[in-house]
């Protein structure tokens, strides 16, 4: 990279000076996994040491091969599971449980199918208790956020995924949390959809200052979206390295990915990643030679 283009480009809404929003320290998770007609157990580290502070306002991304543990990860961080070491704080406060301070979007839609668009928006402000004559404005205002104003009265399975995935990100913002963490929140809609989302992702993100860990496979997305991407190795999962995205704002995906700092960035993530591929296969060593398996099956 150049002298320019390494420098910062655009303004970024967080600083590494300020002690971090979320807190993440030597979190690690074992699953018991069970081979052989449930006879034999064995421990499996999903995760092991994991380490990562997020800043006020920051949007993280966190990338890395398929079953390295991001899943394990977020879910720890939305207290729908627990660590079998470490802990996260938020805003110093111990992470145990769920909370309406996190916004969670999965990678499926996670929607109730039995409640209309604006009935599933609706969910968390009856959570959080919010006074039924206050809940309509919020509702139009996030559905409207999403652009799906001719949609409220629909039900899920009248949707797109598209459109689903809209009303799964108005319902996580309307009871107005701080932190949104999202799964793949975009791995199951058409190319042309998700450059859609992505760009009212980052355009909701600039309106509401939110803090962000957004968990994807893809490097591009990561990259386009992010302030800093983590990129995480497998066997077992933790943080190997943090990349800093420093691509200006506001940024629009088509006009980030065609630049070359986009690919400069993109190449540095990507290479990473190889060396990890490479990394984990020397690990896990097949347990018989594919020829031997083949054999088996073809009784030669
Ligand atoms: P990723 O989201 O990066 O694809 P996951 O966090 O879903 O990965 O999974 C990490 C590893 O932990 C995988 O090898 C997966 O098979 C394993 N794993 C996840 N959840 C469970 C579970 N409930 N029981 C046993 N193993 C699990
Ligand atoms: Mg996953």
């Amino acid at each position: 990279m150049s002298k320019k283009s390494s420098e910062a480009l655009g303004k970024v809404k967080y600083s590494t000076e300020q002690q971090g929003k979320i807190e993440i320290k030597n979190i690690s998770r074992i699953f018991t996994i069970r081979r052989k007609n449930n006879e034999e157990k064995k421990d499996f580290i999903a995760i092991e040491n994991v380490n990562l502070t997020v800043y006020k306002g920051e949007f993280l991304a966190i990338v890395g091969p398929s079953g390295c543990g991001k899943s394990t990860l977020l879910d720890i961080i939305a207290g729908l599971s627990k660590p079998d070491s470490g802990e996260i704080h938020i805003d110093n406060k111990l992470i145990t449980k769920p909370d309406l301070d996190r916004g969670i979007v999965m990678q499926g839609y996670a929607l109730f199918p039995w409640r209309t668009v604006r009935k599933n928006v609706e969910f968390g402000l009856e959570i959080k208790k919010v006074p039924k004559n206050q809940r309509k404005d919020i509702i139009d205002k996030y559905i409207n956020l999403v652009g799906l104003n001719e949609f409220k009265d629909r039900y899920p399975y009248e949707l797109s995924g598209g459109m689903k995935q809209r009303v799964a990100i108005a319902r996580a913002l309307a009871y107005d949390p701080e932190v949104l963490l999202m799964d793949e929140p975009f791995a199951a809609v058409d190319a042309q959809t998700r450059e859609t989302l992505q760009d009212e992702l980052l355009r909701i993100w600039d309106e509401t200052s939110k803090t962000i860990i957004f968990v994807t496979h893809s490097i591009d997305e990561a990259v386009a979206l992010a302030d800093r991407v983590a990129v995480m190795s497998t066997n077992p999962g933790t943080i190997k390295e943090i990349i800093e995205v420093k691509l200006p704002r506001p940024r629009r995906v088509s006009d980030v990915i065609s630049s070359a700092d986009f690919s400069w960035i993109r190449h540095k993530i990507w290479e990473l990643l190889q060396n990890e591929e490479k990394e984990s296969r020397k690990i896990v060593k097949p347990e018989k030679d594919l020829a031997e398996e083949i054999s088996t099956y073809a009784q030669l």
